[in-house]
């Protein structure tokens, strides 16, 4: 018999929440990081406002340690085109739809993801960090556990478990092993960094679209500032981390001359990439894949997070149902299966909005003539930045109606 019920590959969001609701439910649950927490990730660190209803459901104190660590709060998103023009959508009611709070928080990934493991712990899960899953384990055709070193390679141990939790984000050893991992376009690079002292900022996220990428920036308290820089795969360069080639590439975006100050980074610069990546399929037999593992398309519209959550909460849920029908072995893929079907109805819609920003902001004419649109139309604005904020639901952006009067 396994030892574990589930064992988690990833202590990110999507990880941790998922190992939070198993234990919570009363499973047996490992997590496994190749980190050690606090550890950084290249992210733009907003938290969309529907996120908060996520936490507040979450319990365990996690909501209110977020609002604890003195995060900024973010009220509206800001777009601006190579031309300047500028759009400024706010997370306010409107069209039948309101945000639980009109802003959504914003703070490091090292505050934030180490609130998230120390809540599941406290739920029960077992956390092991500096261990890395190196491989799966099958047992007749079906996974039933991890092949896990630690950092170094000194211990090397096979750790089973009826559900094995891929949760390793991005780059996810789980999804590549299963077979399932693929790639497409846009194919691009970030390059995130923190800054102090920036100049200009306010409680609005920006989001600046270049000829040739895009940068993102919000304040993240304590008088700091995320920026990331997106930029097509081809014009990646190990250049760009350094701190004096990375203002020079913001300094190319009119919005944001002489705003950053090579000297006043303060994080060094993170590169990850390349985006899209997707699994085939988020279950199997003894599997499931969460978050980044699951899916990532592009930061632009800054919703992973939410996702990752989200899918927790619908991992977590089929899961415990799926450990409920007994037995001892790898649990049965067909018992996994409505995660994925909750997957497509919870994130279907939103897939396709992602899509269609993510692929819009690589052509600066279209994007300029969208941003031109939501700067006539302010509740426009209000509603897609509603919608990429998660509270207001992808389809209703997606109506013939209004695409069409995003184009007008
Ligand atoms: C530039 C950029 C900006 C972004 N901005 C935003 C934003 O503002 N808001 C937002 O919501 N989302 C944003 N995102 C997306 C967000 O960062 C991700 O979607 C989110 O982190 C996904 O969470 P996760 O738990 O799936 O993965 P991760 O957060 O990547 O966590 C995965 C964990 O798995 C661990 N791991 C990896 N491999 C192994 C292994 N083999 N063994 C053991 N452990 C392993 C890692 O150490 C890590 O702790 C941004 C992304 C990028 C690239």
């Amino acid at each position: 018999m396994s030892r574990w019920d589930a064992v988690v590959t990833g202590a990110g969001p999507a990880g941790s929440a998922t190992a939070l609701l198993l234990a919570r439910a009363g499973a047996r649950v490992l997590l496994l990081d190749r980190a050690r927490f606090p550890r950084d990730k290249a992210c733009s660190e907003y938290l969309t406002p529907e996120t908060t209803r996520v936490l507040e459901r979450l319990g365990g104190g996690i909501l209110e340690r977020v609002e604890g660590s003195a995060p900024a709060r973010l009220t509206g998103m800001r777009i601006v085109t190579p031309d300047g023009t500028t759009a400024l959508g706010r997370f306010r009611a409107g069209t039948g739809y309101a945000p639980p709070r009109p802003y959504g928080f914003a703070l490091p990934r090292t505050v934030f993801d180490g609130i998230l493991v120390e809540a599941a712990v406290r739920a029960g899960a077992e956390l092991r960090e500096e261990t890395t899953v190196e491989d799966l384990v099958r047992e007749a055709g079906a996974v039933s556990g991890v092949r896990a070193r630690s950092t170094g390679g000194a211990t090397r141990e096979v750790l089973r478990a009826r559900v094995v939790v891929g949760a390793d984000g991005l780059r996810s050893v789980v999804a590549r092993r299963l077979g399932h991992r693929r790639s497409g376009p846009p194919r691009r690079i970030a390059y995130s960094a923190h800054a102090a002292d920036v100049r200009g900022v306010t409680d609005v996220g920006e989001m600046h679209i270049g000829p040739d990428g895009y940068v993102g920036l919000g304040p993240i308290g304590n008088g700091e500032t995320t920026v990331a820089l997106v930029v097509p795969a081809s014009r990646a360069a190990r250049a760009l981390t350094e701190p004096g080639e990375f203002v020079r590439a913001l300094e190319a975006f009119p919005g944001l001359r002489g705003r950053f100050r090579s000297d006043r980074l303060t994080r060094a610069v993170l590169a990850t990439g390349p985006f899209a990546q997707w699994s085939r399929a988020s279950t199997g037999d003894g599997v499931v894949l969460v978050g980044d593992a699951a899916d990532f398309f592009d930061p632009f519209t800054g919703q992973g997070i939410y996702s990752a959550l989200r899918g927790a909460e619908l991992a977590a849920e089929a899961v415990t149902l799926a450990l409920a029908r007994g037995g001892a072995g790898p649990v049965p893929g067909h018992l996994l299966a409505p995660y994925r079907r909750a997957r497509r109805r919870v994130f279907g819609a939103k897939w396709v909005l992602e899509r269609l920003i993510g692929a819009g902001v690589g052509w600066p004419a279209l994007a300029t003539r969208v941003v031109r649109r939501l700067a006539r139309a302010p509740e426009l604005a209000d509603l897609l930045v509603g919608a990429t904020g998660n509270f207001v639901p992808a389809s209703r952006v997606l109506r013939p109606a209004t695409l069409t009067s995003l184009l007008a």
